[in-house]
């Protein structure tokens, strides 16, 4: 499956992105983010929650480990960069399985209970405002979204 990649310059930038891939995803739809801290992971969230016409203002989840906000579609923002035992069950299979938009920040921290089809998004630092954003669909689906998302 390809991967795609972008460039953002901005937090805006990243966020006027991530508000596309909010517009277009559909529900039931799992999406990882992984990247150091101050990567953006958090900044991505936001812009999809746009996409998603939440109103609330969305923000780390760290201390909560899953937030849920209503939306055209549900969004579940997990942060489980706290789960100190990645295989316990902490009853992510009905937030993945469910009919929301799951966003998970530090996602490999759990790899064993993510979805198999998922789109994982990695930002890379590349300079102060500069980031690479590095999208692998897992199933077709998802390669689908992508391919809609970067003809717009
Ligand atoms: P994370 O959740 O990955 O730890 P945050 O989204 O909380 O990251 O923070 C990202 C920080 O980087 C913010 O302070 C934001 O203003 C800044 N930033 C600078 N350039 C960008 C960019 N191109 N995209 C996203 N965030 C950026
Ligand atoms: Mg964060």
């Amino acid at each position: 499956m390809d991967n795609f990649t972008i460039y953002t310059s901005s937090p805006e930038e990243t966020m006027e992105f991530a508000e596309k891939l909010g517009r277009l995803i559909q529900a039931g739809a799992v999406i990882t983010l992984e990247g150091d801290l101050g990567a953006g992971k958090t900044h991505f969230t936001k812009g999809l929650a746009k996409g998603l016409e939440v109103k609330r203002t969305v923000n780390s989840p760290t201390f909560t480990i899953i937030k849920e906000y209503k939306g055209r579609l549900p969004l579940y923002h997990m942060d489980v960069y706290r789960v100190s035992d990645g295989d316990e069950d902490l009853g992510f299979d009905e937030y993945f399985y469910g009919e929301g938009v799951s966003v998970i920040e530090w996602s490999s921290l759990i790899e064993e209970q993510l979805p198999a089809e998922r789109l994982d998004i990695q930002i890379f630092h590349q300079g102060d405002q500069e980031r690479r954003i590095v999208l692998s669909p897992i199933g077709e689906r998802y390669n689908l979204l992508c391919k809609e998302l970067l003809n717009k």
